[in-house]
């Protein structure tokens, strides 16, 4: 009996362990384990078009593995920056720079985003497929040993399978708040946001690597790149929600990150986005928050490893988030 009223009495306690323990990502926890690997926590994103969105042709190539016709579609002999992502799920897939002119009748690329495209045998047993990795949508294949560009490889990609956002829609966000892995995990399920990219920011040291880094001596943050679409989200946006996701009260790092490397920073590339990240500053300051954040100008951000990108949605774990601190909207 006596066991029985310890705990009652412990019951209520239990359950605000059990709350706080329920903080990250209360909205975004709608998982699609229904389709493949990276959906599980892709299915996050916001700016998902959905399939009422194809048109037939689309939908014949993306879910019917068809080809469209060599020289017919939109991408082909198309050069203008910006980036591809997937037409079904809005996944970032290749920037302008990772074209090249193939002339074979279909937009090529020798490079990709880190982890965005999965492979797999064509039904033929000869080609190699290649596909979206989050959504599973068909692109097209891929070739090697060409000898067409430096890289030596070529995804040959249906132009109905993706979709372009022009450079002049993009907007580029660069933020610092501990461990790289979890602000991109957050970051990259944010409205609005296209991609999400750890690396390093803010040093003196020309191409860090994550050794040099970690050592806290070479100045940089580990920071992530948001690329954004102007269309759906601010700047201001894109910083308030990156506020609302870690402790940027505390100076020396993030949850047990503790070194310059994990200090909360907005790394600004130019004085309009230092007056913005200024401005919110200032905001939260007022409401009474000792902001422990640095807003540093920044000319240059090199991408991590590729082993970092995308680092919990490849482990099918879900991000340990700082101390989220949840507090009326700005
Ligand atoms: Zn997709």
């Amino acid at each position: 009996m006596a066991s029985m009223r310890k705990i009652l009495f412990f019951l209520p306690f239990l359950f605000l362990v059990l709350a706080e323990g329920g903080y990250c990502y209360p909205e975004e926890k709608v998982l699609d384990p229904g389709k493949k690997f990276f959906s599980k926590i892709g299915g996050d994103m916001k700016r998902n078009y959905g399939e009422a969105s194809l048109s037939p042709e689309q939908r014949a190539v993306l879910f019917e593995k068809k080809t469209e016709a060599p020289f017919s579609g939109e991408f082909d002999n198309f050069f203008k920056n910006g980036v591809y992502v997937c037409a079904n799920c809005g996944a970032p897939l290749y920037r302008s720079e990772d074209k090249f002119d193939s002339g074979c009748g279909w937009p090529a690329f020798d490079s990709s985003f880190p982890w965005a495209i999965s492979k797999s045998v064509d039904a033929d047993g000869i080609r190699t497929e290649i596909s979206c990795s989050r959504c599973g949508g068909h692109l097209g294949h891929i070739f090697s040993g060409e000898n067409l560009t430096p890289k030596n490889i070529r995804h040959c990609v249906n132009s109905l399978s993706m979709k372009f956002i022009p450079s002049s829609e993009i907007g580029v966000a660069v933020v610092a708040g501990g461990c790289f892995w979890g602000v991109e995990d957050y970051m990259r399920r944010v409205k609005g946001v296209i991609s999400a990219m750890s690396g390093y920011a803010g040093g003196t040291l020309e191409n860090p690597d994550y050794e040099t880094v970690c050592k806290g001596k070479s100045g940089h943050f580990e920071c992530v790149e948001i690329l954004f679409d102007k269309r759906e989200a601010s700047y201001s946006d894109i910083l308030k929600r990156f506020f609302e996701m870690h402790d940027f009260t505390r100076s020396d790092g993030q949850g047990p990150d503790i070194g310059p490397q994990y200090r909360s920073a907005v790394l600004c590339l130019n004085s309009e986005q230092e007056r913005e990240a200024g401005e919110i500053v200032e905001k939260l300051r007022k409401m009474g928050f000792g902001v422990a954040t640095r807003i540093v100008r920044i000319s240059k951000f090199y991408p991590a490893e590729e082993y970092h990108q995308r680092y919990y949605e490849r482990k099918g774990v879900e991000a340990k988030c700082g101390a989220r601190i949840l507090f009326k909207k700005l």
